[in-house]
This record gives C-alpha cells, structure tokens and sequence, in this order.
C-alpha cells in the first residue's frame, strides 16, 4: 500500500454546462443489455424523455423497440451517437426540423453535435451548474475546462461564479451567439476533426474490424481556414482528434498555419497518435490534453479495433520517454466526463490495460493536480496488488 498526498484535480477536458443540465435524464450508463434500458426507459414519467449513458457497444436500441415507448431521445455515453424514436420525432418535429432529419446520419451529427446537445439540455439550463460543480468538488476535482460552452447563460454563469476554478471554450458556431461578457471571459476556440470511436467515426488510416474508416470532418484545407479564423478570434485553438488519420490531418494543418499566424495550439484526446506525429507536434510547441480513462477503450473496444490501435492508444509512454513530452507543460489530463471524479482517474492512470499506458503518480500529479495545497487536496491510498486507489477529498 502507498500512501501520498496530491493536490485536488485540475480536470483540463470536460463538458460541465452539459453534463449540468443533462442531469436531470434518466441514467442508462448502468445497463449493459436491452432489457434493462428499456426497463428504465420504460419508468421514466415526462412529455419528451431525455436519457444518457447507452452503452452502443454492449447493445443496440432498435428503432421498433423505442417506437413502443412514449417520445425518447436517448445519447451514448461517447456523446456521439443518438437514438430517438417516432413519438419525440413528431413532438420536436416543428422546433428542430434539421435535427430529426439528420440525427440518423452520422457524418451529419459528427458536424452538428452543438445543435443536438443544445436539444438534449434544453430543459436543464444554467441553474444546475452550481450544483454541478459541488459535485465535482466533492469528487476531487476543484478545477475544470467546459469544452463546449453551448449558451450565453451557461457562459456567464460559470464565469461569474467560478473566476479562476473554470476555463471556457466553444466552438465556432456557438461563438456567434455568446454576448460579449460571455465572449470576453472565454479561453478559446474548439474545433473538431473526426468523430469518436464508441460510434466508429474517429478517423483510422487503417480501417475498423467489419470495415468502415470513420469521419474526417474537413478537407485540409477547410481545416487550415478553420483554425486561422478561430486562432483569429481568441488567440487559441483546441483540436479534436481521435484517431491516427485526424491526428494527421491536425498536425499537418498546424504546420502549415503556424507558418502564417502566431497562436497556442492544443489537441484534444490524441490516443491513436503515432510517434511520428508526436514529435512534429512537439516540435510545434502543441500540448496534448488526454484522458488516461480512455486507456480502458483498449479493453472495451477491442470488438470493432485491431490489435495494434488497441496497443497504440493512449501511448503515454512513447509520449513521454520518447517523444519528450512533459507532464503538467505540454501533456495536460482530463476525463471527458467519463466519468468525472479523481478515483477513476488515478485508477486509470496507474493500472491501464497496457504498460504503455502507465503514468506514474508523480506524471500524474503534474499534468493532472492544481499546482498547490490552497483549494484542498486528495488523500491517496493505492493498493498495486488490487489495483484499486481509495481517496479522501479534503476541501
Ligand atoms: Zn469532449
């Protein structure tokens, strides 16, 4: 058993205002057949059913089994796919026509994931922030980026309260709608590349078990104009890319755009990135922002990955042993929200499903942990022969 003192989480990728407002939907992320969804789907009481957490890799929710329930709209836990059936399309029909047009094409909600998360939170709103981030506090983490700041009220909102503790980024498109307190307090902008890999649309150079190579989202070009635009507007930019052919095309856009304007530049997610890649990323001054939880899609998604994308994610170690990246400056942590808290993320840091994956608690702590005491801190206790981290979280 070794015990440590670390400082609370600075968790540098998450979505605090949607997670806040999708709350109040009904939970499937404990179910891991049909039956079960369904039985909770099935309690829910509301005009228009909201649910979160679908395991799309343990089971498909088809179309005539939702048909039978009253209006249901119900996201993955990727946040990616979605599923929504007769009932919610007539009900929300007038309101968001594109939205129930597209929603089952996915190359079209890999482009217009704002607009669908907008409908998914719109019943919970700015209010349930502060109790959010309360959460998230008791969980261990004091300190977080909200990727995907959707609303003007969501924006002020988190940066009026928690000046300092939140840093606030959104995409484009979002930009247009936010007032200018709203924009003034905002960190960057994000853009995406590819999509995820729980809905098989991060973009392999490779291909997926049973076919399929993903979504790239934009041409090169398109890209290149999409990140001189935003760097335009706040000085930062935060890629999305997921996977190897993504993280080609982003690091071949950031050398060129590098040449033309001066501005910080971070990826987001990186796990299927070659060494390659990394050191040209390097050598840019770009700073990686990863999730060790995603260490574990090398066991989750072994049915749809081959062998050597499940060994090459996360490859923390030819990140830092051999292409020099450095914990805490140009290699950040985060969760996505998947889930949120310090246990998981010291869990999944410490004993990933491959050695490659490794971080040490001191890595760790640097990319990951506030850089002092003031805020709280976590008592660890981690138990390598279980594999397991108890924490205490002293605020
Ligand atoms: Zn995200």
């Amino acid at each position: 058993m070794i015990k440590a003192r670390i400082p609370l989480l600075n968790d540098r990728h998450t979505h605090i205002s949607f997670y806040a407002a999708l709350r109040a939907a009904a939970d499937l992320s404990a179910c891991t057949t049909l039956k079960s969804a369904l039985a909770v789907l099935k309690k829910q009481k509301a005009p228009l059913v909201v649910a979160r957490g679908w395991k799309n890799n343990c089971y498909d929710l088809p179309r005539e089994e939702l048909d039978k329930l009253g209006p249901v709209a119900v996201c993955n836990v990727s946040l990616h796919s979605f599923r929504m059936n007769a009932a919610a399309r007539k009900k929300l029909a007038a309101r968001y026509p594109e939205i129930v047009a597209g929603i089952d094409d996915q190359a079209w909600v890999e482009r217009n994931l704002d607009r669908i998360f907008e409908l998914f939170t719109v019943s919970g709103g700015a209010g349930a922030i502060p109790g959010y981030m309360a959460g998230l506090a008791a969980q261990g983490v004091w300190a977080a980026g909200d990727m995907l700041v959707s609303s003007d009220a969501a924006a002020r909102a988190l940066a009026g309260k928690y000046l300092g503790r939140v840093t606030l980024w959104t995409e484009p498109e979002c930009y247009g709608k936010l007032g200018a307190v709203s924009r003034a307090a905002l960190h960057g902008i994000k853009l995406f590349t590819d999509g995820a890999l729980g809905a098989r649309t991060a973009a392999l150079a490779g291909s997926y078990k049973g076919g399929g190579k993903g979504v790239l989202l934009h041409s090169d070009a398109e890209l290149g104009e999409l990140i001189l635009s935003a760097a335009a507007l706040t000085g930062r930019v935060a890629i999305h890319a997921i996977g190897d052919a993504a993280l080609e095309q982003a690091v071949s856009a950031l050398e060129k755009t590098a040449r033309k304007k001066k501005f910080e530049a971070r990826i987001e997610h990186a796990q299927l990135i070659t060494f390659d890649q990394a050191r040209r990323a390097k050598k840019l001054g770009v700073t990686l922002c990863m999730q060790p939880n995603f260490s574990a899609d090398s066991a989750d998604y072994a049915d749809r990955l081959p062998a050597r994308y499940l060994r090459g994610n996360n490859p923390f170690r030819m990140l830092i042993d051999r292409a020099g990246f450095l914990p805490g400056l140009d290699l950040v942590f985060g969760s996505d929200g998947m889930p949120h808290g310090a246990k998981a993320a010291l869990e999944s840091a410490l004993f990933p499903p491959y050695p490659g994956q490794r971080l040490t608690l001191g890595e760790f702590a640097a990319g990951y942990c506030l850089p002092d005491f003031k805020a709280g801190w976590l008592d660890v206790k981690i138990d390598p022969r279980k594999k397991t981290v108890g924490v205490k979280v002293r605020l």
